[in-house]
């Protein structure tokens, strides 16, 4: 059995038209996947029952299904955690701040970059998402959200996975995210966050018409230090990196967002933060630092006066750096931390 939702629109064409069909039978089941949200053959009533008959001996669609949710009482956001098909299991969070609703996606089951102070790393990669799998993340909280008349607002690929590790499949679900006969948001809206996979962002670059926005999870600006903590700078070393943000095709006023976990007595220093500023010198950005969620593997967030201390470095430097709330932190926000808890209990 095939799987429609594994098809980029192209595919879904090509396909019909090698069931003897008009292309244009293709941009309809598009439609009904990722205009309408529909999954379900026998729904899709404009194409003739004989079709929809010959289409069901031949193609299906991905299962995922929602097991459990969980809504942090301090914010609102909440936690999803969804079976596929093979009974793998990924996590997708709604992210709750003021009017601001933005839907955390994940990429892979599992990530192989190995970041000793993630949850998900713990996992390995198990397999990469399929274009329909990631895609349906976000049909699935919109679902959640309209029993309140909420949708989603924002789409930040900072789930489980390393999104420039599952380039070709993110590719072909951004165009479906973007597309106005898809789920339609503009690439204003739209953020990818990667640990720093150089020549996969260079050519995500070169492959979305629309450029979407880029965050990268910095976090030591040490190349040593960074390979101890995040084995990708052992191929990409920190230079690198640097270099090719200041060298990629951004649109006019689009700035960079740099991640910054901080992490007590690793790099929380006042001097960790002059060397950051002048790592970034010139380069268009703005510096998210992040108060890590408490965890069992190893790790302590930073005390508030670090923090703020290492707050005002930058911002004597001149540099945009926010502060960013620990959003979910009573529903283990982490990336993997949901699974990694309901991977203990069964
Ligand atoms: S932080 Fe991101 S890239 Fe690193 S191991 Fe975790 S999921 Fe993968």
């Amino acid at each position: 059995m095939k799987f429609l939702d594994d098809l980029s629109r192209q595919n879904l064409e090509y396909e019909m038209t090698e069931l003897g069909e008009k292309p244009f039978r293709g941009r309809q089941l598009y439609k009904w996947m990722y205009s309408k949200g529909i999954f379900d053959l026998q729904e899709m009533t404009d194409l003739s029952k004989q079709l929809r008959q010959k289409l069901e001996q031949k193609y299906g669609f991905r299962k995922i299904e929602v097991i459990e949710k969980i809504q942090s009482k301090k914010d609102g956001s909440t936690k999803v955690l969804l079976e596929l098909g093979d009974k793998n299991r990924i996590e997708t969070v709604i992210l709750r701040d003021g009017e601001r609703l933005t839907g955390c996606v994940s990429t892979q089951v599992g990530c192989r970059m190995g970041c000793s102070f993630c949850s998900t790393a713990k996992i390995g990669l198990i397999r990469n998402l399929k274009i329909g799998e990631i895609v349906r993340q976000i049909i699935i909280m919109n679902r959640l959200l309209s029993e309140k008349n909420e949708k989603l607002s924002n789409i930040v690929f900072m789930g489980m996975g390393e999104p420039l590790d599952n380039l070709d499949n993110l590719n072909e679900a951004i165009k479906i995210i973007l597309d106005e006969n898809g789920l339609n948001f503009s690439h204003r809206k739209v953020t990818v966050s990667t640990c720093g996979m150089v020549n996969e962002l260079k050519k995500m670059y070169e492959e979305l018409d629309s450029p979407v926005n880029l965050a990268v999870s910095l976090n030591f600006t040490d190349n040593k230090i960074r390979q101890r903590y995040m084995p990708v700078s052992k191929k990409y070393p920190v230079e690198a990196l640097i270099s090719t943000l200041r060298n990629l095709p951004l649109q006019k006023r689009k700035r960079i967002t740099i991640e910054y976990v901080l992490l007590k007595n690793i790099n929380d220093s006042q001097m960790d933060a002059k060397y950051l500023a002048e790592v970034l010198r010139g380069l268009p950005v703005k510096i998210n630092l992040i108060v890590y969620n408490d965890s069992d593997i190893g790790f302590n967030s930073a005390a508030d006066e670090n923090v703020l201390a290492f707050q005002k470095v930058l911002l004597d430097k001149g540099l945009s750096a926010f502060i960013r709330k620990s959003l979910g932190s009573d529903i283990e926000g982490a990336c993997g931390q949901l699974y990694a808890k309901y991977n203990k209990k069964i």
